[in-house]
């Protein structure tokens, strides 16, 4: 019998995998194939935190494989000529995925499927990474949807997918395997260690999704609702990375809601559940956007800002890497920041505040900061970087209104009211009484470690010019 070439990639689990479920159906020995080709991925190749998440993730991968009597072949080149060449190798008659939905890959999955059916291959894709296809779902006019609560309401309406496949216990192997690369080969870890952070807090890989997502369903999601939002609390879930690698997919997460649903949660832990299913929503928001306007990775989907009077890159160097390193003076955008390049996540009330910063006080424009969190966060994703960028700078779809600048000093002493996130991230401001740690620019002389900045941006003057900017469009449009 010919194998199948299976080839995978924000795919790598074993539940609830339908591409593999459907080669496992045929009865066909199965090759698992991994072909590592970032620069197919450009201008959006996996950033340095990714990588590192990347590399630990197929090796899991690697090994869940091996347990079922397979392996993970692992190759470097363009796509099509590896899965060419491995065609050659294997004698393989068909080769299964399931589907990305960056633009640059799905235009280039369209070339790969018509060249192997042209060779007379057979070649099908699957979803294995949301509820819905971003095609499916459109509005009464046949149009997509530009905002979230009537996109997520046609959603429900058509009832959210909670059907998952098993989980194989064994993959037929074929009577003889292609060689494969050596993941250090693909060069993922960084070469200085500035990882040991992100190492401590993540298990990258299926059992670590899954180890994260019983975590959270034994706890925090009854409480989810209201503790979502404090970011010195372990409120939320942390299932983004896992998300994006496809460790887990939401079908899943909708099915263990339902299972706490069924057995009887009570009324606030259901509106968390609820709550909870909503973000998921938001992610599938942001897939549905980024799939109907490709553009807005780089551009704003709002024409009006493409001509937003930012300021000039040279005027703003010393403010953007003072933001970079949590050095800004404002305790909770530096604990974020610093959050950030120690774990590679942050949280995303903070991810809100700190980007509000960038873009409306210090007038940076959103494209810079999202590049820093595509390097930085282990979840750096197309869609949902995207969304949240544009999102906080007022000119995507579902904006918050430009005039709604977020004023750190009040969200920290509203949702980190007792200082927890600040002093866990800004040490040196742990001794600060909670009445001066959200702005310590107000505390008596002396109070303030030497070694903590002066605020960089006056938060009430570079509001009103940020208002004043946007007011100059306006007039302009
Ligand atoms: P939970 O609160 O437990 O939510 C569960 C899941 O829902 C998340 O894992 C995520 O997949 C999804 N989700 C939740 N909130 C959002 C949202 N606002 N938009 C889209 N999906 C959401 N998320 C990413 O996955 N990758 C990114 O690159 C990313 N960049 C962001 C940039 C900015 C400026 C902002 C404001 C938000 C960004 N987000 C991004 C969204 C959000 O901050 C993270 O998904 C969330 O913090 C992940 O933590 P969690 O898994 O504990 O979330």
């Amino acid at each position: 019998m010919k194998p199948i070439l299976l080839w995978l990639r924000r795919d790598l689990r074993l539940a609830d995998n339908p591409a593999l479920a459907h080669a496992l159906r045929t009865g066909q020995p199965v090759i698992p194939v991994y072909i590592h080709a970032p620069e197919e991925e450009a201008p959006w190749s996996p950033g340095a935190a990714s990588r590192w998440w990347l590399h630990h993730s197929l090796a899991a991968f690697s090994r869940a494989l091996e347990a079922a009597g397979s392996r993970l072949i692992l190759r470097r080149g363009a796509s099509l000529e590896t899965l060419l060449r491995l065609v050659d190798e294997t004698g393989a008659g068909q080769v299964l995925w399931n589907r990305v939905y960056e633009p640059a890959l799905i235009e280039r999955d369209r070339r790969i499927k018509a060249a192997l059916k042209d060779r007379g291959l057979a070649a099908e894709s699957f979803n294995s990474a949301l509820l819905f296809e971003p095609w499916t779902v459109s509005n009464k006019s046949g149009e997509p949807y530009r905002v979230f609560t009537p996109f997520w309401k046609a959603c429900c309406a058509t009832g959210l997918p909670d059907d998952v496949e098993t989980t194989p216990e064994s993959i037929t192997a074929p009577t003889c395997w292609p060689d494969g690369d050596h993941l250090e080969f693909f060069d993922l870890l960084p070469r200085i260690p500035w990882d040991q952070g992100m190492a401590a807090c993540w298990q990258p890989g299926e059992d670590g999704a899954h180890r994260a997502l019983e975590h959270f369903l034994a706890g925090a999601v009854l409480t989810y609702k209201t503790d979502r939002d404090l970011p010195g609390q372990p409120g939320t879930s942390r299932m983004s990375p896992h998300l994006h690698f496809g460790e887990i997919g939401p079908r899943q997460l909708i099915r263990a809601c339902r299972r706490l649903q069924a057995q009887g949660a009570g009324a606030a832990a259901g509106a968390s559940l609820e709550a909870f299913m909503r973000e998921i929503g938001w992610r599938e928001f942001a897939f549905h956007l980024l799939f109907h306007f490709p553009h807005t990775p780089e551009q704003p989907l709002d024409e009006r800002f493409a001509d937003f009077p930012w300021r000039d890159a040279r005027d703003y160097a010393a403010d953007l890497e003072a933001w970079r390193r949590g050095r800004t003076g404002i305790p909770l955008v530096d604990a974020g920041m610093r959050e950030l390049w120690h774990t590679g996540w942050m949280h995303n009330r903070v991810r809100m505040i700190v980007a509000s910063l960038l873009v409306k006080n210090l007038r940076i424009p959103w494209q810079t900061g999202a590049r820093w969190f595509w390097d930085t966060l282990v979840d750096a994703d197309l869609a949902s970087n995207t969304l949240g960028w544009q999102w906080t700078a007022g000119c995507g779809a579902d904006a918050a209104p430009y005039f709604r600048v977020f004023n750190p000093v009040l969200q920290g002493e509203r949702f980190d009211g007792r200082g927890e996130y600040i002093r866990r991230w800004v040490p040196e401001l742990k001794p600060l009484p909670d009445r001066y740690l959200q702005a310590p620019w107000t505390a008596p002389a002396g109070l303030v470690p030497r070694e903590y900045p002066r605020p960089r941006v006056d938060l009430g003057e570079s509001r009103k010019a940020a208002l004043a900017a946007w007011e100059q469009l306006k007039g302009a449009s």
